[in-house]
């Protein structure tokens, strides 16, 4: 039975945004070629989310199809892969809309990006090589039977019995980073992981490739940390899926420890999802040099791993508690207090981040001293005085110091 999805769903969609298809609609029957709405948009559609990207799949070359469009409409293409016949097309009222050919992939090696070729491919072949029946679904928008809707994996029950289910057995092996993706879908619609899912997962977990790259499972968790990052973290440990990058992630995080870094603006918010990836990797060796990180998030996890080794830090020690975390990263900072819960963190950010020598290089000459290396000791001695309490002002730290100049 051929169902058409109600008009009222199309109606999730902006004026602007139907405009636009309404344009693309025109150039495709022009060229006389078939384009359908397809995947996160047609499962947001049934859901009555909110709409967030538009993605249209094109049966002929994207990139005529495109020319065409710019060439007919006042659109503009802002970006074009002509090797994966995909360009994304900004129209007049700013809508943008992404358009791929049709395409078949196929996998070649566990976690690579699969081979994309046969462009322009029938649909059912386009939707076989997508993650979960729930993202198959296809919206027809051209020809007589416009709406359409296109379900060959019986997308539409999934949605509603709210199961997260692969298309075939191979799906995790092909690219693990679904696993990921599962979760993401998980949590994001309070859906359940179909049993037979489930357990290739777990066969895939039992059994990591530990040498795949793991770009896509970092940009995957990236953007799974970003929706809610205590459940998804909990869910990361129950599901064994950091075994894709670790070996012993800290199993428990301790969400007042979270709450109260947070209260301190050490860095910014965004960045959090890097803590995350942190705290499953910290204690395994495995992914460090696979995770492609940047120089600064290298360093962060440098800082946080020299500053759990230190033992015993008493909470009086002032001096080395400053020594121990002045001039660190903040975000290594917030990092070490999540997984240590060290207090000397908080007398730290509370009371001595706040301790600055006040004499300068120039009121030393005043005082007589001549300029040499001398200077970076006599700024520690003053400092040394102040972390124990002493020294409040500039004249007390002048008069101290001129002890120094009499010998
Ligand atoms: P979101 O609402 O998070 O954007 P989405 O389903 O649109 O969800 P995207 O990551 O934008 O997700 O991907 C667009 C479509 O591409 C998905 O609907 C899915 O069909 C397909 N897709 C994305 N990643 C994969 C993957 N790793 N394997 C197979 N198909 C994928």
């Amino acid at each position: 039975m051929s169902v058409f999805l109600d008009k009222e769903y199309y109606n999730l969609l902006s004026d602007d945004s139907k405009f636009a298809l309404e344009q693309s609609i025109l150039i495709a029957e022009k060229l006389g070629i078939n384009i359908y709405l397809i995947g996160g948009i047609v499962r947001d559609f049934i859901m009555n989310n909110k709409i967030k990207d538009i993605d249209v799949a094109v049966q002929g070359d994207v990139v005529l199809f495109a020319k065409e469009l710019v060439e007919q409409t006042n659109c503009e293409i802002i970006n074009i892969q002509d090797k994966l016949r995909t360009a994304k097309v900004k129209f007049e009222s700013g809508v943008e809309i992404d358009f791929a050919s049709t395409r078949k992939e196929i996998y070649l090696s566990s976690g690579i990006l699969p081979q994309a070729c046969d462009f322009g491919c029938d649909l059912i072949d386009d939707v076989r090589r997508r993650d979960f029946t729930i993202n198959t679904l296809a919206l027809k928008l051209t020809g007589s039977d416009k709406f359409l809707l296109i379900d060959y994996f019986n997308g539409y029950q999934d949605i509603v019995n709210k199961k997260i289910r692969i298309l075939h057995e191979k799906s995790f092996v092909d690219d693990p980073s679904r696993i990921i993706r599962a979760i993401k879908f998980k949590i994001r619609f309070n859906f359940d992981i179909e049993e037979n899912t489930y357990v290739q997962m777990q066969q895939y977990l039992n059994n990591v490739d530990k040498k795949m790259p793991l770009e896509r499972i970092k940009s995957e968790l990236r953007q799974l940390f970003s929706i809610d990052n205590y459940n998804t973290y909990n869910e990361i440990i129950k599901s064994n899926a950091y075994k894709l990058i670790s070996d012993n992630p800290i199993r428990e995080i301790n969400i007042d420890r979270i709450n109260e870094i947070l209260s301190y603006d050490l860095y910014d918010k965004s960045e959090f999802w890097f803590i995350l990836i942190c705290c499953l990797i910290i204690n395994s060796d495995f992914a460090y040099s696979r995770l492609n990180m940047t120089a600064f998030e290298r360093k962060v996890l440098f800082e946080t791993k020299e500053l759990l080794s230190v033992h015993e830090i008493s909470i009086n020690d002032n001096e080395k508690i400053y020594k121990l975390f002045n001039n660190k990263i903040d975000l290594s900072i917030a990092l070490y207090y999540i997984i240590s819960g060290e207090k000397s963190v908080i007398k730290f950010l509370n009371v001595l981040k706040q301790i600055k020598v006040l004499i300068t290089g120039k009121d030393l000459i005043e005082l007589g001293f001549i300029p040499s290396a001398y200077f970076n000791e006599l700024f520690d001695k003053i400092l040394k005085e102040k972390l124990r309490g002493k020294l409040k002002t500039k004249e007390e730290e002048k008069k101290f110091i001129q002890k120094f100049l009499k010998k």
